[in-house]
């Protein structure tokens, strides 16, 4: 920017001062992204949006850290939109101050109210559903959370660590749903049924099903999307076809649900081309490409789900809204130590 001022008043080298303003108007239209979500995801998304739009999408793909890279590059920062893929780090942005609000109304009309910020400062972009795995032999038709902790499991289930966000979250919602004293008397019902240590990961509760470890077992929903379509591998479609999949509820009503989302950053350079970005995640054609490509539930109702997904039945969300539960987090996990749900 200097340089090109500089040169251009001295009065010299005029070509490459109109060539460097002609990029600097092409800069312009652009959006910058700062995300943690998968390449693969999400790149096609914005090439879409680029041909759509003209706009151009620089994303900056962040493994951790994401907070603390905004917030050291401060106001100097080239971020204007920040994507998570876990509900608990898109509220620390906000909790850290490096997140702006915005006024959409397609976003306010397309996304239920449970699943943004009313103030506008997240917006949840895709979901996913914390879901019974089952042994076909069971049959079952249909489940409560609270039936985790029911006796006749006993040495049935199988779980990944009760630490892990994927568990705390839902159990934080049992906390928003039944008070702590329920709480701790349903993780220690669990605890009493586990059929083996907690850990692994979700895949592997199909896999120990199948293999006679368990019975049950609880996973989110797009694993069995991966398993079932073979994405995983062979071995992994055996799994995914091996189980039932059954949509628990709370017995008040709803599944539990985590999301992606994304925030507008608070020094976004280019705020208009940002909403613009966020609007376009959520129109039916990107938020039915965000349900295939990872076996998302959109966010958008009318949306098309892939129909893997779309076979384990009618998704109804937990209904409460999505920061209440994460401030229950932290509880929950003193809970899982509590009652040393993983040892
Ligand atoms: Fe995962």
């Amino acid at each position: 920017m200097n340089f090109t001022i500089r040169t251009c008043f001295t009065g010299v080298l005029l070509i490459a001062c109109g060539a460097a303003a002609g990029t600097q108007a092409f800069a312009q239209n652009s959006v910058n992204v700062y995300t943690t979500r998968e390449p693969g995801l999400i790149k096609p998304l914005f090439a879409k949006f680029t041909k759509a739009t003209g706009v151009k999408v620089n994303a900056v793909f962040v493994k951790d850290g994401l907070v603390e890279r905004v917030k050291a590059e401060g106001r100097r920062s080239p971020a204007d939109i920040l994507m998570t893929v876990d509900f608990g780090k898109l509220l620390d942005l906000v909790d850290q101050g490096v997140t702006q609000p915005v006024v959409s109304k397609t976003l306010s009309k397309v996304i239920p109210a449970n699943l943004r910020d009313p103030k506008g400062h997240w917006f949840a972009l895709s979901m996913r559903a914390r879901v019974l795995y089952a042994a076909k032999s069971l049959k079952l038709k249909s489940f409560t959370y609270s039936q985790l902790a029911d006796r006749k499991w006993k040495n049935k289930l199988c779980i990944r660590s009760g630490q892990h966000p994927y568990n705390t979250a839902l159990f934080a919602a049992y906390l928003v749903h039944n008070g702590k004293a329920n709480t701790v008397a349903w993780l220690n019902g669990m605890k009493a049924n586990l059929a083996r240590k907690p850990g692994g990961g979700d895949r592997d509760v199909a896999r120990d099903i199948l293999g006679g470890i368990c019975d049950i077992g609880i996973g989110n929903s797009y694993y069995v999307g991966l398993m079932r379509s073979g994405k995983g591998g062979p071995r992994q479609k055996v799994w995914g076809n091996g189980i039932d999949v059954i949509l628990p509820e709370f017995k008040q009503g709803g599944t539990h649900v985590n999301i992606s989302g994304a925030s507008v950053a608070l020094n976004s350079p280019n705020k208009s081309n940002a909403i613009k970005l966020l609007e376009f995640l959520v129109s039916p054609g990107a938020q039915a490409d965000y349900a295939q490509v990872n076996y998302e539930y959109p966010v958008r109702a009318d949306a098309k789900v892939d129909p893997i997904i779309g076979a384990l039945g009618k998704l109804k969300i937990d209904p409460t809204q999505l920061k209440t539960i994460l401030k229950q987090r932290k509880q929950a996990s003193q809970l899982v130590d509590q009652v040393r749900f993983n040892n």
